[in-house]
């Protein structure tokens, strides 16, 4: 049998039609991985295709501070034309750095340590923070590390032309989580929450080691992401392994690795992967166990998805602690299921006031299932960053006397994930967002500065 009668029989085997195999076989190449074929079929199954769309253009703009009325908006454009030309003008002209036509990418550090990682002997980076980046209040800003080009860079200028810290939390956890900060906090003299998480698969799951095949050399997980493999994958990779030798051969190995990488999948029986559950989601990236239970399965994963991962903030808010013995008051926007709020628990830094954004009911019920369980201070929630209006910004900053921290990572969903065909989340309405923290936290600062 030829190596492509071989692959289209495989492919026919694992339920895809003849027609969608050898259309795949076309699009792909005859030595294209199996897992490159599946997914090949898989794309062509989803309805839609992959668009890209000018990212942060001005009518982005327009619509996202429509709301604000004109002057604030004409201050806005103003303060973005200033910045992109300090940003350094010559190499990106008058275009929008973040409609995908920028010349450059920034260089995504290689190991992705930060500025220091715990633990580790690197020297510490020294850094001199642009003059009107300088606090109050103190401000933390997340979002996915690979993104389209010059979105970082776009980032960065808005946010007092900040370098932002890129780090893969696999440094300190046992998955992989890639994420760029830019924020303003001291970065010396940080320190780890305790006791540190453990960094294997095995470290974390003993009980997985006894069915994990030998030819499976995974030690670490991918990033956790928000969805989870279909029960159609799992079974898949069954009934493959069920008819292969023992061990299997090399090109069933690599499509059942792949399939593994790609969705986390460990082993929990014989030829049997699945999904982490929630509550192991939950322990990897530092949330209490049963942190999101009390609303659906699937909404769980896709918030656990895209929450923080705890420990890695925490080690960078660490430097609080000693500065506001008396607690912090926290603007926290995009609060999602918390991140912010357990890792500054977990430090022991007590919030006497946290003004929570958060559109996603779900998300609302966790933070305000898990405050009322651990908190005494008060917890304000609002429902959409768009509603915040300079006046209603200025009156939380008064009745709390300001802010020490706004905090806050953009939704960018899908933009680390493998499934390229949902690398959608920086476009339009969801990527405008960003320039909501951008505008929330200038309007902090403005009223701070006026106290
Ligand atoms: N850092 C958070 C997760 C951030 S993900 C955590 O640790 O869990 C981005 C969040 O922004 C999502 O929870 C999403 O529901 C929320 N969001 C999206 N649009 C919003 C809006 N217009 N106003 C407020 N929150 C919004």
């Amino acid at each position: 049998m030829s190596a492509k009668d071989e692959k289209i029989n495989l492919l026919v085997d694992m339920g895809f039609s003849e027609d969608e195999a050898n259309m795949a076989m076309t699009t792909c190449g005859v030595d294209a991985d199996l897992c490159v074929l599946v997914d090949s079929i898989s794309a062509s199954r989803v309805a839609g295709d992959c668009h890209s769309r000018n990212l942060f253009d001005d009518q982005v703009m327009d619509r996202c501070f429509d709301s604000f009325g004109e002057r604030e908006k004409a201050r806005l454009m103003e303060e973005r034309k200033k910045k992109r030309k300090r940003y350094g003008g010559g190499s990106h002209g008058n275009r929008s750095s973040l409609d995908g036509s920028d010349d450059e990418q920034m260089h995504l550090p290689n190991p992705m340590v930060g500025f220091n990682l715990p633990g580790y002997r690197r020297p510490s980076v020294m850094r001199m923070l642009p003059q009107q980046a300088i606090g109050p209040p103190f401000f933390y800003y997340e979002n996915v590390a690979r993104t389209p080009r010059g979105v970082w860079e776009t980032i960065s200028r808005f946010l007092y032309d900040i370098e932002p810290e890129f780090v893969d939390s696999m440094h300190l956890s046992a998955a992989a989580r890639k994420r760029g900060y830019i924020h303003n906090l001291p970065i010396e003299n940080r320190s780890p929450l305790l006791p540190l998480p453990p960094k294997t698969i095995f470290e974390a799951f003993p009980h997985y080691k006894k069915w994990w095949p030998s030819w499976d050399p995974r030690r670490q997980l991918n990033c956790l992401q928000t969805t989870v493999a279909s029960a159609k994958t799992t079974e898949r990779i069954q009934c493959l392994l069920a008819r292969s030798s023992n061990p299997p051969p090399p090109s069933v190995q690599k499509y059942v690795i792949d399939e593994c990488r790609k969705w986390n999948l460990v082993w929990v029986g014989k030829n049997k992967v699945a999904p982490l559950e929630p509550n192991e989601v939950e322990y990897l990236l530092g949330f209490p166990r049963d942190h999101t239970r009390g609303v659906g399965k699937t909404e769980r994963y896709k918030s656990l998805g895209n929450s923080f991962h705890v420990d890695t903030v925490a080690y960078h808010l660490s430097v609080l602690r000693d500065m506001f013995p008396n607690g912090v008051s926290v603007l926290s926007l995009f609060t999602g299921i918390g991140g912010g709020e357990v890792a500054l628990h977990r430090l022991g830094i007590h919030m006497r006031a946290v003004v929570s954004v958060e559109i996603g009911e779900a998300n609302r019920r966790i933070l305000r299932g898990w405050w009322d369980q651990t908190q005494t201070g008060t917890l304000i929630e609002v429902a959409d960053v768009k509603s915040l209006t300079p006046d209603i910004i200025a009156s939380y900053v008064g009745r709390f006397g300001g802010f020490d921290l706004v905090i806050g990572g953009s939704p960018c969903n899908n933009l680390a994930g493998s499934n390229r065909h949902h690398r959608d989340g920086l476009e339009g309405e969801q990527s405008s967002l960003f320039y909501h923290y951008f505008r929330i936290l200038d309007v902090v600062k403005s009223a701070m500065a006026r106290m």
